[in-house]
C-alpha cells in the first residue's frame, strides 16, 4: 500500500495518506482507523452478525488480523472478551502470547488463555505424527474444538481478512471439495451445540489490517508459525498478487461468491445431519468427533 500526500476525503486535508482506487477514495493516515472501523461496522450490519447485546468472544492470535479486530470491536463499545490458545510452538507462541497480554491489559480486555498442551497432555508435533496429519491441520481443528467450547452462550469472532477468505475459496475449487466450499459464509449461525461463528474483517484487506495496527501503534507478532501449510500460504501469494495487479479484483471475487452461493449449493451444509460426540457432546459427523478420535489414538500409541 503505497503512502503518498494526497487530499483527504474525510478531512479535507493535503496529508501523507492513501489512494483506495476501486473506491475512488483518498484516506489521510490520521482518519484512516475511523475509516477501517466504519467499514467493520458496515459488514457487522450488512450481515446481521451481532449488536452491542451479545456477548462476544474474539479468538486472538496475537497477529496484525485478530489484534485489529479486537481494537476495532473494544473501540466501537461492543461486548467483547478475549481468547488466546497458547499452542506451545516454540517462540512464536511465546512471543504471541506476550503480544496478546499486553494489548489485553493495556486495553482492559478481559482474557483467557488456554494451554493447548495441558488440554490433549501432548504436544501439536506429536498429534500430528500420530494422526498421520500435518502439524498445520490438527493445531486448527484442536483451537476450532477449544474455541467452540469456551464460547458458550457467546459470538466467536475471528480475525480472517479478504484475503483469507479468498485464498480459502480458490484452494477449496481448485481441489473441489464441495463441502468446505458450501459453508464459506461471513456469519455462521448456531446451531446444535456450536456457537455463532462471524468474522466482520471479512471485507478488508491484510494490507489494511497491517496499516490499522500501524496508525494506532498495535504491536502484533509478523513471524508466521513454522508449520505453516505452504500449499495455503501460495494461495495467499496468488491472492495478494492479483489483487495488486488488478485493485479490487479480490472483493469483486468475494462478493460474486456469495451471491452465486445459493446457485451453486442449493442444499448447503446446514443440512448436513449433525449428532454429538458420544464421548463429549461436540458435534460431529460420525459417533465420536475428531479429537475424541485423536484421543483415543494418543492413549493407544503411548501405551505401545
Ligand atoms: P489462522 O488460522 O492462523 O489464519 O487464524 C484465523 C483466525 O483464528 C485468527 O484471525 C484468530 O481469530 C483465530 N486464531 C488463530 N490462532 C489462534 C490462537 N492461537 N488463539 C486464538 N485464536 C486464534
Ligand atoms: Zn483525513
Amino acid at each position: 500500500m503505497e503512502i503518498k500526500k494526497i487530499r483527504c476525503n474525510f478531512c479535507k486535508l493535503l496529508k501523507e495518506g492513501i489512494v483506495f482506487r476501486h473506491y475512488n477514495l483518498k484516506v489521510c493516515l490520521e482518519c484512516f482507523p475511523v475509516f477501517f472501523k466504519k467499514r467493520v461496522q458496515e459488514t457487522i450490519e450488512k450481515f446481521k452478525m451481532f449488536s452491542k447485546k451479545d456477548s462476544i468472544l474474539v479468538a486472538v492470535s496475537g497477529g496484525k488480523d485478530s489484534m485489529s479486530v479486537l481494537k476495532a470491536l473494544k473501540d466501537m463499545q461492543y461486548n467483547i472478551k478475549a481468547l488466546h490458545i497458547d499452542v506451545g510452538i516454540g517462540e512464536v507462541s511465546k512471543k504471541s502470547k506476550k503480544f496478546v497480554q499486553t494489548f489485553c491489559e493495556e486495553e482492559n480486555i478481559s482474557l483467557k488463555i488456554i494451554k493447548l498442551q495441558e488440554e490433549i497432555n501432548s504436544s501439536v508435533e506429536e498429534l500430528s505424527k500420530i494422526s498421520k496429519r500435518p502439524v498445520c491441520a490438527v493445531c486448527g481443528m484442536l483451537r476450532r474444538y477449544i474455541i467452540n467450547r469456551e464460547s458458550l452462550g457467546q459470538i466467536i469472532v475471528t480475525g480472517h481478512t479478504l484475503n483469507d477468505e479468498v485464498s480459502f475459496i480458490l484452494k477449496n475449487m481448485i481441489f473441489w471439495n464441495d463441502e468446505l466450499l458450501s459453508r464459506i459464509y461471513p456469519v455462521l449461525y448456531e446451531k446444535e451445540g456450536l456457537s455463532r461463528k462471524a468474522k466482520p474483517l471479512c471485507l478488508i484487506t491484510e494490507q489494511e489490517t497491517r496499516l490499522f495496527c500501524e496508525t494506532t501503534s498495535i504491536s502484533y507478532i509478523d513471524e508466521s508459525c513454522p508449520y505453516k501449510s505452504e500449499v495455503y500460504e501460495l494461495f495467499k501469494k496468488i491472492v495478494y498478487e492479483i489483487n495488486y495487479e488488478f485493485p479490487g479484483s479480490i472483493i469483486g471475487f468475494y462478493k460474486g461468491y456469495l451471491k452465486r452461493l445459493k446457485n451453486f449449493y442449493p442444499e448447503t451444509a446446514n443440512n448436513i445431519s449433525l449428532q454429538q460426540c458420544k464421548n463429549c457432546g461436540y458435534m460431529t459427523v460420525s459417533e465420536l468427533c475428531s479429537i475424541c478420535r485423536l484421543k483415543e489414538k494418543l492413549v493407544q500409541y503411548k501405551n505401545g
